[in-house]
């Protein structure tokens, strides 16, 4: 498959057209953006290890039911993926309060909530991604009812999967962002799960020691952030060595691959 002109670049991926004007090839950058584009750094070797990471849940939801864009991982960088139209919402999903909620209501750090809570946030850079209410959406048309009711039944699924799939492996899932995407396939109209599902997009905290496995350790300076991506990899399965993920090693992951 061909690839393409660029059609989109955003903080962390860049999108190119393909030959099929029905997908296109998803492309993980190293850069790392924090506070609304405020904190900016590159770090190699993150784009690499959330393409495998997103690769690995993605499947596993697809084999689960949960619909989603991925078709295949192509290269270190790259998957291909259905072209969706993205609706304009981030679907925060807490199952333990930590990060702006705690700020916002004044709950203390760590609090497990009783029940999972899902909050909305306009995908808007320029304001900040503001917290919207279910009546924003439908008010302003960002998705209508029904796409709404069947979104929050996926994203229930989807964090009850990956709770098990990380308590599996000694990882508490804190909370996630998920994007959500309209598909035309057959002249049908459907929703499907979009972008990443990786250490950028959740809070994965060791289950005994709670050492935060996620971008918080860039937000919040902690530093070693490829060895806590590595070690979710390892754990999940997916990397079988602990790799330094500079340019030498990037061949050694490729020769672990061709082993498998
Ligand atoms: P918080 O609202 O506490 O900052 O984030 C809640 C969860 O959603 C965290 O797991 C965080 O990583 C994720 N999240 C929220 N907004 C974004 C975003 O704009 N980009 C990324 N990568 N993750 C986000």
């Amino acid at each position: 498959m061909k690839k393409g002109k660029k059609l989109y670049e955003g903080k962390a991926k860049i999108i190119y057209a393909t030959s099929d004007k029905n997908l296109v090839i998803q492309y993980f950058k190293d850069d790392a953006t924090a506070f609304n584009n405020l904190k900016k750094s590159t770090i190699e070797g993150k784009g690499v290890l959330n393409n495998r990471i997103s690769e690995h849940i993605l499947s596993n939801l697809t084999q689960i039911g949960i619909k989603n864009h991925l078709v295949k991982r192509l290269n270190m960088r790259e998957q291909i993926i259905k072209l969706v139209e993205i609706i304009p919402i981030e679907f925060i999903v807490r199952n333990v309060a930590t990060g702006s909620i705690t700020k916002r209501l004044g709950i203390e750090d760590g609090t497990v909530l009783n029940q999972p809570l899902l909050e909305y946030c306009l995908k808007d850079d320029n304001l900040g991604d503001p917290l919207i209410a279910e009546e924003h959406i439908l008010a302003f048309d960002w998705a209508t009812k029904s796409e709404l009711e069947k979104v929050k039944k996926m994203i229930l699924r989807i964090n009850d999967f990956m709770i098990g799939m990380f308590r599996g492996v000694g990882i508490k899932l804190i909370d996630f962002k998920l994007e959500f995407g309209r598909l035309k396939e057959n002249g049908k109209n459907e929703v499907i799960l979009a972008d990443e599902i990786s250490p950028d997009t959740c809070r994965l905290w060791d289950s005994i020691t709670d050492k935060k496995l996620d971008k918080d350790r860039f937000r919040k300076n902690l530093g070693d952030l490829i060895p806590a991506y590595t070690e979710v990899a390892k754990r999940l399965g997916i990397l079988h060595e602990q790799l330094n993920l500079s340019a030498v090693n990037v061949t050694k992951l490729r020769s672990v691959k061709k082993r498998k």
